[in-house]
């Protein structure tokens, strides 16, 4: 029996050893990812829940590696966020989801707008380059109001002084902020104020068993109700079928995300969506 643990002692540690090995294997792949262009942004659709009309979307990154195939950023963000690449990273998708915002915004829909996921870590970073990044929004002639940065609910509880200070000077451009995985974490109305957000996204784990009968639908119903007293807005995430997106609408829920309307597009199937859109 005593070898019998021993052996299973060493099974584990060498799991262990394999997994850090495939930690700093994937960490630097992706130092290499972004010189190599390796890096993309999906955009997906939100829409008005009353018009269905596409007004915003979400870029969503992925990597394209060139031995893996597209590593999900479930994946690799947790990597860049220990290693620190998550600056760069974020930078990244700032400046590259900003250009094709401004570019749509003269093509297609002067008020289409761009909602961006950003990381805490980031926001706590001292290298974030925020004057860099606000110069940039204004030579793209791009409104703070056409911008919402997504941060997750648990993770601004952990970060609370400096993540609520360097939101403070987003919003004071006119950037909005959006509370992302809504319901998932421990925050208190209170706290919701206090920091001034403009949007919830109701997360997809409530929107899925979003049925007669479940309690998820009151949890819907009630979020909602206290979010428009709280005058902020509400997107729900993960809808894939009418009957979700018929109680959310019944519920007077502002803006609507998932596959029913579009899963996350390359840029020339953003695009054709937007051309069509402006035909109607
Ligand atoms: P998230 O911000 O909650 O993004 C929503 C996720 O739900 C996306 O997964 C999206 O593809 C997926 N989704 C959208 N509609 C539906 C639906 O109807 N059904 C289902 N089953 N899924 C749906 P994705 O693109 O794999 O992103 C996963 C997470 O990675 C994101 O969760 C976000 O936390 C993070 N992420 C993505 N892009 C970025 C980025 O540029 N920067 C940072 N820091 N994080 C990012
Ligand atoms: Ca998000
Ligand atoms: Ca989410
Ligand atoms: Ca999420």
């Amino acid at each position: 029996a005593k070898s019998k643990g021993r052996n299973r002692w060493c099974f584990f540690s060498f799991d262990l050893h394999q997994k850090s090995v495939e930690r700093q294997s994937l960490t630097n792949d992706l130092r290499q990812a972004l010189a190599n262009d390796e890096l993309f942004l999906l955009y997906q659709p939100i829409v008005d829940l009353k018009t269905n009309r596409l007004v915003k979307f979400e870029a969503l990154i992925r990597w394209q590696h060139p031995v893996r195939g597209i590593v999900p950023p479930d994946t690799f963000i947790p990597v860049a966020e220990e290693s620190g690449l998550i600056s760069e990273i974020g930078d990244f998708v700032f400046k590259q989801s900003l250009r094709q915002l401004a570019q749509w915004r003269s093509h297609y829909a002067h008020d289409l707008m761009m909602s961006i996921n950003i990381s805490p870590y980031q926001l706590a970073a001292p290298d974030l380059h925020m004057v860099g990044w606000f110069d940039f929004l204004h030579k793209l002639g791009l409104p703070g109001e056409s911008v919402s940065l997504e941060i997750t609910e648990n993770m601004l509880m952990h970060h609370t002084d400096v993540v609520s200070a360097q939101l403070l000077a987003f919003r004071d451009q006119g950037i909005n902020v959006a509370l992302d995985d809504f319901g998932t974490g421990y925050s208190a109305l209170a706290y919701l104020n206090r920091l001034d957000i403009d949007y919830i996204k109701i997360d997809r784990s409530f929107v899925k068993d979003l049925l007669e009968g479940h309690m998820e639908k009151d949890l819907c119903e009630a979020i909602i109700s206290m979010a428009h007293k709280l005058s902020l807005k509400v997107i729900a995430e993960g809808i894939e079928t009418e009957q979700q997106a018929a109680i959310l609408q019944q519920f007077g829920c502002d803006l609507g995300q998932g596959y029913l309307f579009a899963k996350p597009l390359p840029v020339e199937d953003a695009e054709a969506l937007l051309a069509s859109q402006m035909m109607e």
